[in-house]
């Protein structure tokens, strides 16, 4: 499938031409177009055979000859005589938090930045001050934007990690067959880390070679970094390194447990198993010089005298302290979610109706789900006024009526204004049966007031997206969170645990402070597409990894449990 490709090359076509100052009406429809390609499950080539192009959404005239032309020739002209108008590393640059376009180009024309070293340079020897409308903050706010970029841009995203290790295991459980017994992740993808730096898989098997042999003659596979009987190592797509070792059945559970990590984690582990005459390593678990376990994982924590410990908890964050006394939480799972409370539609900027979108939600086993589509002032979203979002309360009503077994409840996410107060009244409000409040602009505009100010109405039941950040892209707002949690925990407001793979926000770390401080926390998809429903799975990891049990996650109540939770339920 060359879906992400085209998505890809409409993501660098839209920077470019926002390099270039274009309408942003235009650019807009590239980026949506870009996203709904990368969304669909069916292939963007065998649309393009069928003739079925401008049957994609949102795609129009313009952009259909521009895919046209990717498809048939491999390359977009326009894109490369744009390209030859722009600094050399021009995505590199425009992909700088606080570096937007207008501030790249006017280094490049004045100053010749083409690279991240140019930009390096420039704000290392002072020029780039010195440039009309650069003050010192927003220096500043450059060379952090540069610092963040250059830690993130070698990790990879969980949300893109994940399916590839899925696809990765079922394409060798296919071609292995009996070969192989047990198969999983190691490393940082199965402590559910938001990213990771390359991929391990472990494969249970006496077949090594020929296991490994399988491996790198995958598709996609486009560089062999080593093959031999225990071990492959290939980088996929030119991007992604991932390594696979083969181990027999009596180390498996040795080397699941080494190769998992994390490396603190690990040590600590070593430590106590010394303190106790034992040794453990990526082979088993010995006392002296006898092997007494090692097949599975579990032995080895239950040898050392603790209780096995959830992959997403070990960070040496006090899990094995917990362990040693059995004191261990009993971490919320997929299972135990029974709604998805942050769902868009095409009452805003989703993409289907409310009733086909409530079918998809439907059809993942929840028993109930609420609508939050955006509020009037993020107009880029397509944001409802009072007017529409009454139209959008009656059509849920009706929804209902279709079901028994289902419940869809009525919601917004409604904005929070640079002033504090919320972009619908309270009589507004008052008719929903769900609130979640976020920040989406003027995120200078104290961040932490707002969101403090947006709690204390009785009506707001959580606050999504918390600290606005898009992992590989920006820092967010960065409120100042002890007081978040405080005030959340005071007026009994959730924190969202917004699941799509960039956010992950909250991070795991907020997480457990949240949890700590009794705050009930939401883990919610905000799908705009069926796609990204499946993402509840991302979000749930990072829950696990800041310790939340059931208990604390307000998706794993009943419907009546959460109508007796909301804040306005208590106040009468
Ligand atoms: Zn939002
Ligand atoms: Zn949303």
């Amino acid at each position: 499938m060359k879906n992400q490709q085209v998505a890809e090359i409409l993501e660098k076509m839209a920077d470019l031409l926002e390099f270039k100052g274009e309408m942003p009406f235009k650019i807009a429809a590239y980026r949506k177009a870009s996203r709904t390609i990368n969304d669909l499950t069916e292939d963007i080539e065998k649309i393009w055979q069928e003739g079925r192009l401008a049957e994609i959404p949102g795609v129009g005239k313009s952009l259909q000859g521009k895919i046209d032309q990717f498809l048939a020739e491999g390359k977009i002209r326009q894109l490369d005589e744009l390209l030859e108008q722009v600094p050399r590393d021009i995505f590199e640059l425009l992909s700088i938090q606080n570096f937007g376009p207008k501030s790249v180009a006017l280094a490049y024309k004045k100053l010749g930045v083409e690279t991240l070293d140019d930009l390096e340079k420039v704000l290392d020897d002072g020029s780039l001050a010195t440039l009309p409308g650069m003050g010192a903050k927003k220096v500043e706010n450059i060379r952090k934007g540069l610092e963040l970029r250059k830690t993130a841009g070698s990790r990879i995203s969980i949300g893109i990690a994940l399916p590839i290790v899925e696809k990765v295991i079922s394409y060798i459980k296919e071609k292995a067959g009996s070969k192989i017994g047990r198969i999983s992740p190691a490393g940082s993808v199965r402590r559910s880390r938001e990213t990771v730096h390359d991929i391990d898989i472990l494969a249970e098997t006496d077949h090594g070679g020929e296991v490994i042999e399988i491996f790198t003659h995958m598709p996609r596979v486009t560089q062999v970094l080593g093959a031999g009987d225990t071990k492959g190592s290939v980088v996929l797509d030119d991007r992604f390194q991932v390594d696979l070792r083969a181990v027999k059945s009596e180390s498996y559970g040795a080397a699941q447990q080494y190769f998992t990590g994390s490396k603190d984690h690990n040590v600590h582990l070593r430590e106590i198993a010394k303190k106790n005459g034992y040794k453990i390593n990526e082979y088993g678990i010995y006392k002296g010089e006898d092997k007494i376990g090692g097949e599975d994982e579990k032995d080895i924590y239950r040898l050392l005298k603790m209780s096995w410990i959830p992959p997403e908890l070990r960070e040496n964050r006090g899990e094995i302290e917990a362990a040693l006394e059995n004191a261990l939480p009993e971490l919320v799972t997929v299972q135990d979610i029974k709604s998805d409370l942050h769902i868009h539609s095409t009452f805003s900027d989703g993409q289907l109706t409310v009733e086909e979108m409530a079918e998809q939600v439907r059809s993942m086993g929840y028993s109930f789900m609420a609508f939050c589509d955006h509020s009037k002032y993020a107009v880029y979203a397509n944001g409802l006024d009072e007017k529409r979002l009454l139209q959008e309360i009656l059509e849920i009503r009706q929804l209902n009526e279709k079901y028994d077994d289902f419940v869809v409840l009525t919601g917004s996410e409604v904005d929070i204004l640079p002033d504090g107060s919320l972009d619908f009244s309270d009589e507004i409000l008052a008719q929903l049966d769900f609130v979640v409040a976020s920040i989406h602009s003027a995120f200078k505009t104290d961040p932490t007031m707002r969101t403090l100010a947006a709690m204390e109405n009785k009506y707001v039941d959580v606050i999504a997206h918390p600290t606005g950040r898009l992992i590989s892209r920006r820092e967010g707002f960065s409120p100042d969170m002890d007081k978040v949690i405080e005030k959340a925990a005071q007026t009994g407001t959730a924190l969202e645990v917004n699941s799509y793979w960039d956010r992950l926000d909250l991070s795991d770390i907020h997480v457990k402070k949240a949890v700590e401080h009794g705050v009930k926390i939401s883990i919610n998809t905000d799908s705009h597409n069926p796609h990204h429903l499946s993402m509840m799975a991302l979000g749930v990891g990072n829950a696990r990894r800041g310790w939340a049990k059931k208990s604390d996650v307000i998706n794993a109540m009943t419907l009546d449990e959460l109508r007796a939770w909301q804040k306005r339920s208590n106040e009468k």
